[in-house]
């Protein structure tokens, strides 16, 4: 899940080691006011900020899904890929895994190559000349340097290392190739690991939503509208997230977020626990990834699929226990539903992931989507009926 997008977060996790149980999913945002608290995040400096925002002008007049809406043509950062097409490059370089040393694609291949197609096999096809994933041999020229901003880089996070963390979208770069930075600075950046006790628990399930990411999905669960006025400040007739139902005390970093206050009269502790749990900001720049990745994200910038209530399904929302804390050998949940049901870890992208991917790359929908979705259209309350039964469907709670 920053602009550096979520590249920071790895950078956080490197440089901190505080972050090592934690379950590092990605932090990607992307926007420019996310790029900010990425860079903050991660310590690095905004030297190649130049504060370029999206226009909630140009916003308005898009359909609505939560992630970024930025076409690749209009110079911006983020933006989406041209058409959905990634090119995707491993970084060249080996790692000892399982008792060998292997190159970076012998490691995560295989796995993402099934991650893409399951994508395919829940819609996102790429038959038509969009949406396609294209590894490039290491030696290609499109995998130069000179080429990191329009390449995605995958790098393995290391053999037992907690790391998952990619850019939503296409995010600005934070240095130049001729420079002796990082590649990782010069453009996109997927970090996965091979774990299987993070995320979703399933190494596939995993790599399909950072590839969510990449295409420029935010966190279903890090949608705004979805929260109550405690969090995000803005009133609402509905929620579904508040904090009776997402306790951050409960996120595997929070513990060492309160220890320097730990001599603090209880009205301080309280104030700096409310910032850290309730302003995204803030815990980016507290370095608190758990709050980071769970804290909804300001929407400026942020298009979503007019839904009215979250996709339980989607495979970009975060299962109850993600990020949590250790207790007696169990991992406690961070996040339930609002009646205190569980979120349990989902395998594939829902109908929902996927006809949000379509409507932001504006990739026609079937006909049942098109028409039939329509909120205009007098079916549509059928058409709801119906998808109820479905027990596929995200709406079916
Ligand atoms: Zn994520």
């Amino acid at each position: 899940m920053l602009s550096l997008s979520a590249f920071i977060l790895s950078l956080l996790l490197v440089t901190t080691g505080v972050y090592a149980g934690n379950r590092a999913w990605e932090p990607p945002i992307h926007y420019a006011k996310a790029a900010i608290a990425a860079r903050d995040l991660s310590g690095v400096n905004n030297i190649y900020f130049n504060g370029t925002n999206v226009s909630s002008d140009y916003h308005a007049h898009q359909k609505r899904f939560f992630g970024i809406s930025s076409p690749a043509t209009t110079g911006s950062y983020p933006h989406l890929w041209p058409s959905g097409n990634i090119d995707a490059c491993f970084e060249d370089r080996t790692h000892q895994h399982d008792g060998a040393t292997k190159h970076t694609r012998d490691i995560l291949y295989d796995n993402l190559i099934t991650a893409r197609q399951l994508w395919r096999q829940n819609g996102l096809d790429d038959g038509d000349g969009h949406f396609r994933f294209n590894i490039l041999p290491e030696d290609d020229a499109g995998c130069e340097r000179s080429q990191r901003s329009t390449h995605l880089l995958i790098m393995y996070a290391g053999e037992n290392v907690r790391k998952m963390s990619t850019s939503v979208g296409v995010d600005q770069p934070r240095g130049s190739p001729e420079n002796n930075g990082p590649d990782s600075d010069l453009g996109p950046t997927m970090i996965l690991t091979d774990i299987l006790d993070i995320g979703m628990g399933n190494v596939v399930a995993n790599y399909a939503h950072e590839m969510g990411h990449a295409w420029g999905l935010h966190h279903e669960h890090q949608n705004p509208k979805w929260w109550s006025e405690t969090v995000t400040g803005v009133e609402r007739a509905k929620f579904f997230f508040d904090e009776t139902n997402f306790i951050c005390e409960n996120l595997a970093d929070f513990d060492a977020q309160m220890v320097p206050y730990a001599n603090e009269p209880d009205y301080v502790r309280r104030g700096h626990r409310n910032e850290i749990c309730r302003d995204r900001d803030k815990a980016s720049r507290s370095k608190f990834a758990g709050g980071f990745n769970y804290i909804p994200i300001d929407d400026a910038g942020m298009i979503d699929d007019g839904q009215s209530e979250p996709d339980w399904l989607s495979i970009m929302l975060y299962p109850s226990n993600a990020g949590g804390k250790t207790v007696g050998g169990v991992k406690q949940n961070v996040i339930t539903k609002l009646n205190g049901d569980l979120i349990g870890p989902v395998s594939k992208p829902s109908k929902r992931d996927v006809q949000g991917l379509k409507k932001m790359y504006g990739v026609k929908t079937s006909f049942f989507g098109k028409i039939l979705g329509d909120k205009s259209n007098p079916l549509k309350n059928i058409f709801d009926k119906i998808r109820k039964k479905d027990p596929d469907s995200g709406c079916s709670s």
